[in-house]
C-alpha cells in the first residue's frame, strides 16, 4: 500500500493558524491616553502636547513625523491567573515603552510597516509583562511614539491595539519548532531521507492538532523534538552569526528622528532579547550613534556598556559613522577613523579592527592604505551585490586598494543581505552561493530587520535557537563579527586579491544629486584644512591657543553629513533643509576662526601691510586688487608675502589679453566661441595645438531627461535628445589682467550666468557659473571633446588618483558609465594633456576623447521632490598642459582652484618700504604633498600629514623655519611607528601616506 500523500499547502496552512490565533488571547483593552506634539519631547515634558483619550481605531497623528507620549492603564483580569501575561501593543507607528524614569525599556514597530516580507516582518509588538500571571497586576506604563514606520512612511496615526493578552508558551515555541522544519524540508533535496522525515513529522501533528489541546500540543512538540535534535557530522562550512539593525543615521527621516528609531527603540528591544535569549549576540557600527545614547538616554547607554563588557554586544565599523566613500576628501575619512576609534576605545577599552560598510555606494581605491595605516584589518561590506552588470567574483578577498599596494581581508556575507532572517532559508543560500566555500570554512550571516533600525525580534532568535547544528544545514554559531574574521584570516592562505577600487555599478545618480550640499562639504574640508594649518602655526608660537573644542564639534558634525545616505544625496528634504542651515552656520564659524587666527599671527610676525597667505606647499602666483590696482604676486610655499603699498609696475597696455563677442585670448590661449556659447576651439598658442576635437562644440551646457531618482539616473539618458538652453545675451570686459566673457542662458524657468574667465599668463579657462534652477526631471551637464587620445582617464580620488578606461572594451568598462573624481580628471598623451578641474562636483564621464560633467540633478521626486531645484554657484576649469598630468602639475591646479589664499589688512595699515615674505614649512624636491597640519590629537605636539602624489618612489627634504626637539613617524592614529630625522631626506613608495609627529620647541 502506499503512503498518504502529504500536502505542503496543508503544511503551511497549520503553521499559518497556530501563528494567526493561537498563541495570543486578548483578555481585555487598555486605557490609552495620548499628548501629541509635533516635535519629541522629555519624559519630563511628556504632558505638554495636546491631550487625548483613545481607543482602537482612534487617530492620534495627524500627519507624518507627529510624536506622542502615550499612557497605558489598566488592570489585569483574574482570568490571566498563572498564565504568561503580555499586552498587545500597536499604535501604528514606532513607540518606545519607557521606564519609571523615562528611560528606553522596549521598541515596538507597526505591524504593517514597510519592509522587504521575503526577509521578515518588520512589526513589534508584544510586550512581556510576567512569565505567570497572579491575575492580581496593574499596567502603568509610559511610551514615547514616532507617527511614522520603519521605512519613515505615515500609515495611519491611528491606534490599532492596545490589548492585555496571555501569550500560550508551549504553542509559540510549537509555531517555530513547525516553521523552522517546514522551511529546513522545503530546502532540502527532494528524494532526501531528512526531507522525508520532516514532512512525515509535521504531517502527524497536523492530525494530532485537529484536537487543540494542551496535551495534544506537547505531544506535538514531543513528536518533533525528535527530527529537530538530529544534528550534522563532520561539516565543511560554520556560519558566524551576528545581530544587526543597520541604522541609516538620516534618510526617509530625519537626524532626530533617528536618535529615537535607531537608538532608543532598537538598542533597547537588543537589552531585552540579551535577557531572553542568552545565545544572542548583536553588533552595531557609528559611534555617533552611541553619542546620542550617552547624551540622551545615559541610562540605556550604562546597559549597553555592559554588554560591551560582557562581550555580547559588539562595537563595530572603525569610522565615526558609516560614510559615504566617493566624495569624502581622504583627510575626512582619516577623522572618521580617528574620532571612532577612539570613541571606542575611551568609552568602552575596544580596539576595533574592521571596517563595517554594509550599505556604502562603491569603496574608494584609497581606503585599504587608510585602513592598514589605522590599525583596522578587515572590511564586512554587502552592498557591492547590487552591481547591475558584473558578479563580484569572490565573498571572501583581499582587497588591495591598488593606488598603494596596501590590502585588507574583505567579506561580502554570502546571504546578499544584511537583513538577514536567519531561516533555513538564509544558511541554504549561503552555502549554495559562498564563491569561496572551497578555500574557506567560514562565512558571515547578518540577521535582524534594518534600514530603519528594528533589529532581530523573537523569530530570529527563536529560530537560531534551533539552528546551531540542525541536521542539512550548516551549523551557526552567534558570535561577534571580530571572531569570524579572524578564523577567517588562520584558516586560508588561498584567498585571491581584488586590486583597485570596489566600483558600485549602481547608484551614480549619487555622485551629483543635491549639489548644494556636496558644494558645502567641499568647502569646509578645505576651510578645515586652512584653519588647522594657522592654527597649528599660532599654537607652535604660542600666541594662540589651539581651537580644539571647536574643532572637535565641527568635524564630528561634518563627518555626520558625510553619512552614506546625506552626502550622496538620497535623503528627504527635511534633512537637507537642515544641513543645509548648520553647514552656513559651520562654514562661518570657520571662516571667523581662519580669521582670527591670520589676524593673531599677522600681529605676532609685526606685519603691517597688506600680507596674503598660502598655505599650499608650493610657491604660489596669483593676480590680486590691491587698493584698485592690480599686480602679480609669488607667495612662498606655507608662508606669506607682505606687499609694498604700491605696485610695482602698473598694469596698462597687456594688448595680450583680448575679449569679443565670439573670441578671447591671452598671450598662451586662444578660445573661440560659437554662436550659442558653446566653443568651437580652444588653440593652445604656447605648444601651437588645437585642444578641442574638431566640429565637436565644447563646453556645451546639455540638458537631458532624467526621470530617475536621488540614487540613479536612467543609464541610456544620452540616447534622448538633449536639450540645450538659449543664449540670450553676451557681455564681455576686460578686468585688470582678467579677461571675462560672460554668456547669459534660459532653459525654462531656469537661467544660467557662466562667466568664461582668462587671466594674463594662465593657461587655465574658468567656467564661473551661477544657475537658478527650477527644472524638474532634468540633469544638466557640460562636456569637452578633446584632441587628445588615450585609453585611460586619471582621476583624482583620496590621496592620489585612479586609472579609468575611456573605452567600453568589457562590461566592467562599460559598466563604469559614471565615475567619481575631486579635483580633476586628466586625459594625457604622453607629452600633452588636458584636464577639467572643478571646485565641488564628482560626477564625471571619460569616453573616447571626451570629459563630461555632471552639474545638477533635479530628477522627480525620490526621495526630495524638491532636490537641486535651488540657486547654485559653482566653477569648473578647462586646463590643457605640456607633458602628461603629472609633469603638467595638474594637481596643483585642483588644489588652487580650491584653496583661496587669505589676505590680511588693516585698516590703518602702515606703508611699507618693500616686500617682504618667508616660508613656514617647505619641501625640497619629491612629487609630495603637505595635506594636512594639526593639532595632534591627544597632546600639544604637531602632525604634518604628507603624501606622494604621482604614483612614484620619490623623496623629499622637508624645511621647517622652527626648530623641532623631537620627531616621529605616526601611523594615521597617531601612534608612533619610528623616529625619523629631518637631516637627510624621507623617501615614499608610490601614494604612500606619512603622519609626522614633532615636538616644536617653544619659539619664545
Ligand atoms: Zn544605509
Amino acid at each position: 500500500m502506499p503512503y498518504e500523500k502529504i500536502n505542503n499547502e496543508k503544511l503551511h496552512q497549520m503553521k499559518a493558524f497556530i501563528e494567526g490565533g493561537k498563541i495570543y488571547q486578548s483578555l481585555s483593552s487598555l486605557k490609552v491616553e495620548a499628548w501629541v506634539t509635533k516635535e519629541p519631547t522629555t519624559f519630563k515634558e511628556r504632558k505638554t502636547g495636546t491631550h487625548l483619550t483613545l481607543s482602537a481605531g482612534d487617530k492620534w497623528g495627524g500627519e507624518l513625523w507627529d510624536c506622542a507620549w502615550f499612557y497605558f492603564s489598566g488592570k489585569v483580569p483574574s482570568q490571566a491567573r498563572g498564565e504568561k501575561l503580555v499586552l498587545l501593543i500597536d499604535v501604528n507607528g514606532e513607540l518606545c515603552l519607557v521606564d519609571r524614569n523615562g528611560s528606553p525599556m522596549q521598541g515596538l514597530t507597526n505591524v504593517n510597516s514597510e519592509f522587504e516580507l521575503s526577509l521578515g516582518k518588520p512589526g513589534k509588538r508584544v510586550v512581556e509583562i510576567a512569565e505567570k500571571a497572579s491575575g492580581t497586576e496593574e499596567i502603568d506604563l509610559w511610551a514615547d511614539a514616532g507617527c511614522n514606520d520603519l521605512f519613515g512612511h505615515f500609515r495611519s496615526g491611528t491606534l490599532k491595539i492596545a490589548d492585555i493578552a496571555i501569550c500560550k508558551e508551549e504553542i509559540r515555541q510549537l509555531y517555530y519548532d513547525v516553521e523552522v522544519l517546514l522551511e529546513l524540508a522545503e530546502q532540502l533535496e527532494e528524494d532526501s531521507a531528512r526531507r522525508a522525515r520532516i514532512y512525515q513529522a509535521l504531517y502527524d501533528i497536523s492530525l494530532l492538532l485537529v484536537d487543540w489541546t494542551d496535551e495534544n500540543v506537547r505531544k506535538a512538540r514531543e513528536l518533533l523534538a525528535i527530527p529537530l535534535q538530529k544534528q550534522n557530522g563532520d561539516v565543511d562550512l560554520t556560519i558566524s552569526a551576528v545581530g544587526h539593525a543597520h541604522i541609516d543615521l538620516a534618510w526617509l527621516w530625519p537626524i532626530r528622528e533617528t536618535i529615537r528609531k535607531g537608538g532608543a527603540r532598537t538598542f533597547s528591544t537588543v537589552l531585552r532579547n540579551m535577557e531572553k535569549y542568552p545565545d544572542y549576540i548583536f553588533g552595531a557600527s557609528q559611534p555617533q550613534l552611541y553619542q546620542w545614547m550617552k547624551e540622551y538616554y545615559p541610562a540605556l547607554y550604562e546597559q549597553i556598556k555592559q554588554r560591551i563588557a560582557e562581550g555580547r554586544w559588539e562595537v563595530q565599523g572603525g569610522m565615526w559613522v558609516e560614510p559615504d566613500s566617493n566624495i569624502p576628501s581622504g583627510e575626512s575619512l582619516i577623522r572618521q577613523i580617528l574620532y571612532g576609534k577612539r570613541f571606542y576605545l575611551e568609552e568602552f577599552g575596544k580596539e576595533v579592527r574592521t571596517l563595517w560598510v554594509p550599505d556604502i555606494f562603491g569603496y574608494s581605491a584609497s581606503l585599504p592604505q587608510l585602513l592598514k595605516q589605522s590599525e583596522i584589518d578587515y572590511v564586512m561590506t554587502q552592498k557591492l551585490s547590487w552591481s547591475e552588470y558584473n558578479d563580484h567574483p569572490h565573498h571572501t578577498f583581499y582587497w588591495q586598494g591598488g593606488i598603494d599596494g596596501s590590502k585588507v581581508l574583505t567579506h561580502l556575507p554570502p546571504e546578499d543581505t544584511y537583513n538577514g532572517p536567519a531561516a533555513p532559508r538564509s544558511i541554504k543560500k549561503i552555502e549554495r552561493e559562498y564563491y569561496d566555500k572551497n578555500i574557506s570554512e567560514h562565512s558571515l550571516m547578518l540577521f535582524g530587520i534594518g534600514d530603519g533600525g528594528g533589529g532581530p525580534g523573537e523569530e530570529h532568535l527563536e529560530r537560531l535557537k534551533r539552528e546551531r547544528n540542525l541536521l542539512g544545514l550548516s551549523p551557526v554559531v552567534q558570535e561577534p563579527s571580530i571572531n569570524f574574521f579572524r578564523k577567517l584570516e588562520s584558516s586560508s592562505s588561498k584567498y585571491k586579491t581584488w586590486s583597485g577600487e570596489l566600483y558600485l555599478e549602481k547608484h551614480q545618480g549619487t555622485l551629483t544629486s543635491q549639489a548644494r550640499n556636496k558644494k558645502y562639504n567641499r568647502k569646509i574640508e578645505k576651510a578645515l584644512r586652512e584653519l588647522e594649518f594657522v592654527a597649528s602655526l599660532t599654537m607652535m608660537k604660542g600666541i594662540k591657543q589651539y581651537p580644539s573644542e571647536e574643532l572637535d564639534s565641527i568635524w564630528k558634525e561634518v563627518m555626520l553629513y558625510q553619512f552614506h545616505d546625506i552626502l550622496p544625496g538620497s535623503s528627504i528634504s527635511r534633512v537637507y533643509d537642515e544641513s543645509l542651515e548648520r553647514y552656513q552656520k559651520i562654514n562661518e564659524k570657520v571662516e571667523r576662526l581662519i580669521e582670527e587666527h591670520y589676524q593673531a599671527l599677522y600681529q605676532h610676525l609685526h606685519l603691517s601691510g597688506i600680507t596674503f597667505f598660502n598655505s599650499l606647499p608650493w610657491a604660489r602666483r596669483e593676480w590680486v586688487e590691491v587698493h584698485g590696482k592690480w599686480r602679480e604676486i609669488t607667495i612662498p610655499p606655507m608662508g606669506y608675502l607682505e606687499i609694498k603699498d604700491q605696485p610695482s609696475q602698473a598694469l596698462t597696455g597687456h594688448t595680450e589679453l583680448k575679449v569679443e563677442k565670439t573670441r578671447m585670448e591671452n598671450e598662451l590661449l586662444v578660445v573661440s566661441f560659437n554662436r550659442d556659447g558653446t566653443i568651437r576651439s580652444i588653440f593652445d598658442k604656447e605648444n601651437n595645438r588645437e585642444t578641442i576635437a574638431k566640429h565637436r562644440p565644447a563646453n556645451q551646457l546639455a540638458i537631458y531627461h532624467d526621470h530617475g531618482d536621488a540614487w540613479d539616473f536612467p543609464s541610456d539618458y544620452k540616447s534622448v535628445p538633449k536639450m540645450k538652453p538659449i543664449l540670450e545675451d553676451i557681455h564681455c570686459e576686460i578686468n585688470g589682467p582678467i579677461a571675462v566673457m560672460t554668456h547669459f542662458y534660459t532653459f525654462g524657468n531656469s537661467t544660467i550666468q557662466q562667466s568664461v574667465k582668462m587671466k594674463l599668463g594662465s593657461r587655465q579657462v574658468d567656467f564661473q557659473t551661477k544657475v537658478d534652477w527650477k527644472e524638474s526631471n532634468k540633469m544638466l551637464r557640460t562636456s569637452f571633446p578633446l584632441q587628445v587620445r588615450s585609453d585611460r582617464v586619471h582621476c583624482e580620488i583620496q590621496f592620489g588618483y585612479i586609472n579609468r578606461s575611456t573605452h567600453q572594451n568589457t562590461q566592467w568598462d562599460f559598466a563604469k558609465d559614471e565615475i567619481c573624481a575631486h579635483q580633476w580628471i586628466d586625459i594625457s598623451e604622453p607629452d600633452y594633456g588636458v584636464a577639467l578641474l572643478n571646485d565641488c562636483k564628482y560626477g564625471h564621464r571619460a569616453e573616447e576623447d571626451e570629459l563630461d560633467l555632471n552639474l545638477l540633478r533635479s530628477p522627480p521626486d525620490s526621495p526630495d521632490p524638491n532636490a537641486d531645484r535651488a540657486d547654485h554657484e559653482f566653477v569648473y576649469s578647462f586646463y590643457p598642459h605640456k607633458g602628461e598630468f603629472v609633469s603638467g602639475e595638474v594637481y596643483k591646479k585642483g588644489y588652487e582652484l580650491n584653496i583661496p589664499v587669505r589676505k590680511v589688512e588693516k585698516t590703518d595699515a602702515a606703508t611699507v618700504k618693500k616686500d617682504s615674505s618667508a616660508s613656514f614649512i617647505q619641501l625640497q624636491g619629491g612629487s609630495v604633498m603637505i595635506e594636512t597640519i594639526k593639532k595632534a590629537e591627544l597632546d600639544n605636539e604637531m602632525i604634518i600629514r604628507l603624501y606622494e602624489i604621482s604614483g612614484n618612489h620619490t623623496t623629499t627634504k622637508l624645511d621647517l623655519s622652527f626648530v623641532v626637539e623631537k620627531i616621529v613617524e605616526t601611523n594615521l592614529l597617531e601612534n608612533p611607528k619610528q623616529s625619523i630625522s629631518l637631516d637627510s631626506p624621507i623617501s615614499f613608495t608610490p601614494f604612500e601616506i606619512k603622519t609626522l609627529k614633532m615636538k616644536v620647541k617653544s619659539s619664545s
